[in-house]
């Protein structure tokens, strides 16, 4: 079967009024455990980048670590963590955001990036687009270049992309 052929929405189960009520939660478990849909999943987001401009790729936890070290993998590139608060140890800097269901914070290393390097940031999925923002943020405040992000899933009806403009973005999946 070639990539292409491969649905990869029929490996995402949604799951509804999970974490909150009202909200349908993309559970991303089946195309993981699937092992074409996760290598087709990460090819087309290797194919979608070029791996020229890219110094690293960085991953949102914890989904985001998942897809973004096999793409980091997949693209013979190094891996940066971006990480929940209260996760990394030493010196570190803290971003907070809206997120679909809830207010969080996000934090990186303080020598994660090197400065002036290029990052790929990436996520499981793109709802609100506060988490993608605001890990943007700290790449560029550690002095990095945010190339683009890179989405398994959008939900376009919350217009995260907005959120985002100013970026180069690829979502392999939408959702209206
Ligand atoms: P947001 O900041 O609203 O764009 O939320 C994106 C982050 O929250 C990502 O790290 C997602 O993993 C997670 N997330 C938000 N909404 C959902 C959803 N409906 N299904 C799965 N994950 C979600």
């Amino acid at each position: 079967m070639s990539l292409s052929e491969i649905d990869l929405k029929q490996f995402i189960q949604n799951v509804p009024d999970f974490p909150r009520e009202g909200i349908n939660f993309k559970d991303v478990s089946p195309l993981l455990k699937d092992a074409a849909a996760f290598a087709t999943a990460v090819s087309l987001m290797a194919r979608a980048v070029d791996v020229e401009e890219i110094d690293y790729v960085a991953g949102i936890e914890a989904r985001g670590f998942i897809f973004g070290s096999a793409l980091a993998n997949a693209l013979n590139l190094g891996f940066i963590a971006i990480r929940k608060a209260g996760k990394l140890p030493g010196e570190i800097i803290a971003q907070s955001y809206n997120l679909e269901y809830g207010e969080s914070s996000l934090e990186m290393q303080r020598d994660a990036v090197p400065k002036g390097s290029n990052v790929l940031i990436v996520d499981d999925v793109l709802a609100t687009g506060g988490t993608a923002k605001s890990a943007a943020k700290l790449v560029e405040r550690l002095g990095g270049r945010v190339v683009g992000f890179v989405f398994l899933a959008s939900l376009e009806f919350l217009n995260g992309r907005e959120e985002i403009a100013n970026y180069h973005q690829h979502t392999l999946l939408t959702y209206d």
